[in-house]
């Protein structure tokens, strides 16, 4: 597909680990679609996370194994942990639009309730928040609140649906023109106490405000983009194109998983491979459908 307009993509890794051949693909597509349009490729690192995030040996490790692999990008390096102050923004402009409700149920809550759900004879449904909380009398939620009782704040999407309707999306790749439908999509937490802002959050809110309008990602985050588009469309941000490549999968077609110590970059680099074997290893699987034979 050609594009008629120049385009910003980005890599945005999670640092919770080291630079695997997974990462080499995401960051190799997002710099091939900006290449092949005459457009950028910026780099964001996407720290929100303490626990897991932190460890700036991590970061700089990343950034050495992208710089020996070639890689270039454009424009500073975003990190999410500086950007706090866009995120509790928005969530502002969604409280004060009525969209935000405290949800008090802890994690294994969740869980157990999803786990008592009915199950189709085929198949377990997809795991989905119940909405436990979405209906919680005022007095009781200005009670636990006065309380300090944790809570994270969901974003009711009933409400957001009366609001824009179903938006189309586009994936430039294999899925094309798409409808959001905002009620079935989960009331996903936006912040938690521990988390200032969830991922759904940030990245709407800062692909809109670093200008990237074509979203390259593995095909394992496609089912976030209605999630995504219903955000964009509540806080009035632009939609970008998406474009979901294929993911990487060993010999035997199992999903390389950031576990597997033989695809970190680190291992790679310490078996003695060069740089322009690793990628030549990742463009040839991309094009055979994901199977990788380097790991
Ligand atoms: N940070 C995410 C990851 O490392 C990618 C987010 C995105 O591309 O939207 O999997």
């Amino acid at each position: 597909m050609s594009l008629r307009f120049p385009v910003t993509t980005r890599f945005a890794p999670t640092p919770s680990g080291e630079l695997h051949l997974g990462h080499v693909l995401a960051a190799w597509e997002a710099r091939r679609l900006a290449d092949a349009h005459g457009g950028r490729c910026l780099l964001r690192i996407e720290d929100l996370d303490a626990n897991r995030t932190r460890d700036p040996l991590v970061v700089q490790q990343m950034l050495e194994d992208l710089a020996w692999l070639g890689f270039r990008f454009d424009g500073e390096v975003v990190r999410q942990s500086a950007r706090t102050a866009a995120y509790s923004a928005a969530l502002g402009k969604l409280h004060a639009m009525g969209l935000l409700y405290p949800c008090f149920c802890s994690r294994a809550e969740i869980r157990a309730e999803w786990e008592e759900m009915p199950r189709a004879p085929h198949g377990s449904p997809r795991f989905r928040y119940s909405g436990r909380c979405r209906e919680l009398p005022a007095d009781i939620v200005e009670e636990k609140l006065a309380r300090g009782v944790p809570h994270a704040w969901r974003i009711n999407m009933r409400r957001v649906q009366d609001l824009i309707g179903c938006p189309s999306w586009e994936d430039i790749g294999r899925s094309g023109l798409q409808r959001c439908v905002p009620s079935s999509c989960d009331d996903v937490a936006l912040a938690r106490k521990d988390a200032p802002a969830s991922y759904h959050l940030a990245v709407v809110v800062d692909d809109a405000w670093q200008g990237v309008n074509l979203v390259s990602r593995g095909e394992d985050l496609l089912g976030c983009v209605p999630v995504h588009r219903a955000l964009q469309g509540v806080l009035a941000l632009p939609v970008p194109l998406y474009a979901h490549h294929v993911l990487l999968r060993d010999a035997a077609g199992r999903r390389l998983s950031k576990r597997d110590q033989s695809c970190t970059i680190r291992s790679l680099r310490e078996r003695g491979i060069s740089p322009q074997q690793a990628l030549a290893a990742v463009r040839s699987a991309a094009e055979a459908g994901g199977k990788c034979l380097l790991s």
